[in-house]
């Protein structure tokens, strides 16, 4: 009996225009970012959801090949399954007449000592049930995965409080059993001082460390931990204690780091070896070169600048800093509640000065790399696993040039088809 599409794992695609990827299993740093391969006139065999063959037509053998009922993809470019290692989907409110008003001038700050901001949405999602939260969290990963979207992070930290914090996370791990997606769960614990703490966020911090973290790590829902790091929210000081007590209970760590000012995260994730320094649109060129000595990723988050009207991170003098450089879209309800993956590629491209190239490594290998991911996905290689997309292009220069249309014609995850446009 033919096989249907991707029945078990077992795949065999022709027809591929152009076969992009980067290689390796760790996060690829600096120039080597820029080289990945591009093959013309390619196949792809998976077998049990595994890759076998990512290559050359021409190399395709009958003993790889035994048994597969080929898809011709058309002249489409295939290329990995992008992995959002920056995103806080699992969220009750939404927050459109904030952003609004931030476009119309009001700082980010200013909304947040108002009592708007992660307050607003800490509220509402402490009132959204298990079942509301993974109702809310898998339609936000079925739009992801239409992106092409295979592996996404995702941080807690609208909870606040023991009890949903743990919810949050609990919803994250079950959107990953309800839809076609990894989930990697983060518990965001320092994302804003609880609203029982009454603005004393080191008392806060006491609390995440002996109330909150515990559980976490005890219940083995999440992978990371992660601070804001920004003057008015944590200082490094109360991001160390925190992020130090978790690495002693197991946990990976990660920091919003030079978002907004700079303050010190990114040396502090250098310092603590975290997996990710995030945002780090204020670095300045030592923080690039203490990320890059420490082998932390440098994640940057373009949609955020977009539509907080901010700056760029300056990705140029990361990468040539010789850092491993991420690119995610942290779709949050706040500053940036878009999650145009095609957006964020444009943006790299257009904005921060990165190459197409670049842009491709950035949101797939070293994205799986600031999740702890890159030994079995991010690239196209026998042995890892076949999530990958299909694009409505022949190559990967219309992923920028078609600037913000989401060109994704199927996602593949783990060798089934999981979305066809
Ligand atoms: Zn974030």
């Amino acid at each position: 009996m033919a096989h249907e599409l991707g029945e078990g794992g077992d795949l065999l695609i022709l027809g591929i225009s152009e076969l992009a990827t980067a290689v390796g299993d760790s996060a690829r740093r600096g120039d080597a970012m820029r080289d990945i391969v591009r093959i013309p006139d390619a196949a792809v065999v998976a077998r049990g959801g595994v890759i076998e063959y990512a290559g050359p037509r021409l190399g395709l053998t009958q003993e790889l090949v035994e048994g597969l009922e080929p898809l011709d993809a058309h002249g489409a470019a295939a290329m990995p399954g992008i992995v959002d290692s920056h995103a806080h989907f699992v969220f009750a409110g939404y927050r459109a007449d904030e952003f609004l008003q931030r476009a119309r001038g009001s700082s980010y700050m200013e909304i947040h000592r108002n009592g708007g901001g992660i307050l607003r949405t800490v509220e509402a999602t402490r009132a959204a049930d298990l079942d509301a939260l993974m109702r809310l969290g898998e339609a936000r990963a079925w739009a992801m995965i239409q992106q092409g979207v295979t592996s996404v992070e995702s941080k807690s930290g609208y909870g606040l409080d023991l009890e949903t914090e743990l919810r949050q996370l609990e919803a994250s791990r079950a959107v990953a059993e309800r839809a076609p997606i990894d989930v990697v769960a983060s518990y965001l614990g320092l994302h804003a001082t609880g609203p029982e703490f009454a603005g004393d966020a080191s008392r806060y911090v006491d609390y995440a460390i002996a109330e909150v973290l515990p559980a976490v790590a005890l219940q083995g829902i999440a992978r990371f931990a992660d601070a804001f790091c920004e003057p008015g929210v944590f200082s490094p000081e109360e991001c160390r204690r925190f992020l130090e007590a978790a690495k002693a209970l197991g946990l990976g760590v990660k920091i919003h780091a030079e978002e907004l000012q700079r303050s010190g995260g990114a040396a502090l994730a250098a310092r603590l070896g975290a997996a990710s320094a995030d945002h780090l649109i204020m670095a300045a060129p030592e923080d690039h070169a203490l990320l890059a000595e420490a082998g932390v990723v440098a994640t940057c988050l373009p949609l955020t600048s977009f539509c907080l009207g901010a700056k760029y991170a300056d990705a140029r003098g990361m990468i040539d800093s010789g850092c491993a450089l991420a690119l995610a879209t942290d779709l949050n309800p706040g500053s940036a509640c878009s999650g145009s993956v095609a957006l964020a590629m444009a943006l790299a491209v257009l904005s921060m000065g990165m190459s197409v190239e670049e842009t491709l490594t950035a949101f797939t290998l070293n994205g799986a790399a600031a999740l702890g991911l890159a030994g079995d996905r991010g690239s196209l290689e026998p042995g890892k696993r076949a999530d990958l997309i299909l694009l409505d292009a022949p190559s990967i220069d219309y992923l920028p040039y078609r600037t913000g249309v989401n060109l994704v014609q199927a996602t593949i995850k783990d060798g089934e088809l999981s979305y066809r446009a």
